[in-house]
């Protein structure tokens, strides 16, 4: 019954995907950029680079011994300007390094292509390569590619639904870079032992369905993966509801993919694993859409990782006036920040800038009890209860209502009626729940 609802639940926002026909316009020269040490799930790369040093596109500049972390590579070359702690994106302290740029981005000696002859070796080099989650998780890709014993994937599921209004970043990486896509899943395969791929798509996108189907069937791989297409429902592309849609498998409460024996990567990810095998090159430029009411000429982009928001936008023909709102991110899950001298994260998949009418935050008003927050949760939880019970800091009802399973993928705020805050609401519930976990957890310590 749960799996069923899975499949039908979701909203249909407005797509505005206003650049999909838009080729990607490469953006080389920046004055300066400003590299986080964090861009990733996992500790935070201590800095191996210091004020004054000459450093090259491609070399590594931060690391962590951490094997939850992934190294941080120069975007642009130039000298270190400053080692230094900022604000970042999402409101926390982070440290960064600072180039100014040369005008030369000088290749580091250190990018070649890497020699692999093991699974090791491939997994070694994945996490060389800097590599995260590109569709906006973080999550380290060598550490998602080295499962517990007994958790191996035997099936590997390519996120390419790209449900998010706005963003057309994926949509433009299959049509421009169909070929490198279907190289990059066979690496994967071939390297973890991965029998089977299915790549999910909304059936919005079949023309790039097609392509991926040419490029398998060219590379003599039809039997092995497959492209699987998908109603368009936000949130399609959410990966639990993603692994149900392409697999038939449930992840449970609590679980991660491999739980059910499943990989889950973006497809931009797999297409950096296919360009990085062939050049060394590792992650330090980005694909993203950049859109929205404020901005003068909406496309996609690709700049090097770090460059600030403004100068990004300032290339592409500037503002049509004063954004009220910068998100980054989709509109539904991106995050709203504070101000847009930041720089772009590995993760990031769009800037949007909104203008002061589409800023406007609705008032939010009584619930009317109405239900159509539950009717739409695509993880079958009940929204408005989870919210009343955070705002209450009722720890049981928090539990009761799996308060941990939400997705956060504003499905319920979407479509309420009321404009409750839910989202926030639920967030807040989490973190109540985390903490009570964490206070738990130190007095059990304390009594040992
Ligand atoms: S409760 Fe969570 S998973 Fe359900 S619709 Fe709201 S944000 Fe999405
Ligand atoms: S959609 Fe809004 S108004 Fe309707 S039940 Fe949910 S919280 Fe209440």
């Amino acid at each position: 019954m749960i799996h069923n609802l899975i499949m039908r639940r979701g909203v249909h926002p407005d797509a505005s995907k206003n650049t999909s026909e838009l080729p990607t316009i490469r953006l080389e020269s920046f004055a300066k950029v400003q590299i986080p040490m964090s861009m990733h799930i996992g500790a935070p790369c201590a800095p191996c680079a210091s004020v004054g040093d000459q450093v090259s596109v491609g070399q590594k500049i931060g690391d962590s011994p951490a094997f939850m972390s992934a190294p941080i590579h120069a975007s642009i070359s130039g000298k270190v300007t400053a080692v230094k702690k900022v604000v970042s994106s999402s409101g926390s302290s982070v440290e960064v390094v600072e180039i100014e740029s040369d005008g030369l981005n000088t290749i580091h000696d250190s990018v070649k292509p890497p020699v692999i002859e093991s699974r090791a070796d491939f997994i070694k080099a994945i996490r060389e390569s800097g590599l995260v989650g590109l569709g906006g998780a973080s999550f380290p890709t060598h550490v998602k590619m080295s499962p517990p014993p007994g958790k191996e994937p035997d099936i590997l599921v390519i996120n390419a639904a790209e449900c998010e209004p706005f963003i057309t970043a994926d949509y433009r990486h299959i049509l421009e870079h169909a070929d490198e896509i279907i190289e990059g899943i066979i690496s994967t395969m071939n390297w973890l032992g991965i029998p089977k791929t299915v790549i999910g798509i909304e059936d919005n996108k079949k023309d790039a369905a097609g392509l991926l189907r040419f490029q398998i069937g060219k590379s003599g791989a039809s039997d092995s993966i497959r492209v699987k297409l998908l109603k368009t429902i936000y949130p399609q592309g959410a990966e639990k509801p993603l692994i149900f849609n392409t697999t038939g498998r449930k992840v449970p409460t609590g679980g991660l993919p491999h739980d059910v024996h499943v990989m889950v990567l973006n497809v931009a990810t797999v297409r950096y694993v296919a360009r990085y095998l062939k050049t060394g090159m590792p992650l330090v430029r980005k694909h993203l859409t950049i859109d929205g009411s404020a901005v003068a000429r909406p496309c996609n982009v690709t700049a090097p990782i770090g460059s600030f928001i403004m100068d990004i936008v300032d290339q592409i023909g500037g503002v049509k006036q004063s954004p009220a709102k910068v998100i980054m991110g989709g509109p539904m899950m991106g995050v709203a920040m504070d101000r847009d001298n930041v720089g772009i994260l590995k993760a990031n998949n769009a800037i949007l800038l909104f203008d002061a009418n589409d800023a406007a935050i609705p008032e939010e008003s009584p619930c009317i009890r109405c239900s159509k927050c539950i009717d739409v949760c695509p993880m079958n939880l009940m929204p408005t209860g989870i919210d009343a019970a955070a705002r209450a800091k009722d720890l049981e009802d928090l539990v009761r209502f799996n308060t941990m399973d939400c997705i956060e993928c504003g499905c319920c705020s979407y479509i309420c009626p009321a404009k409750r805050y839910l989202v926030q609401g639920i967030r807040m519930g989490k973190q109540l729940l985390r903490d009570s976990e964490a206070k738990k957890k130190a007095a059990v310590k304390g009594e040992q």
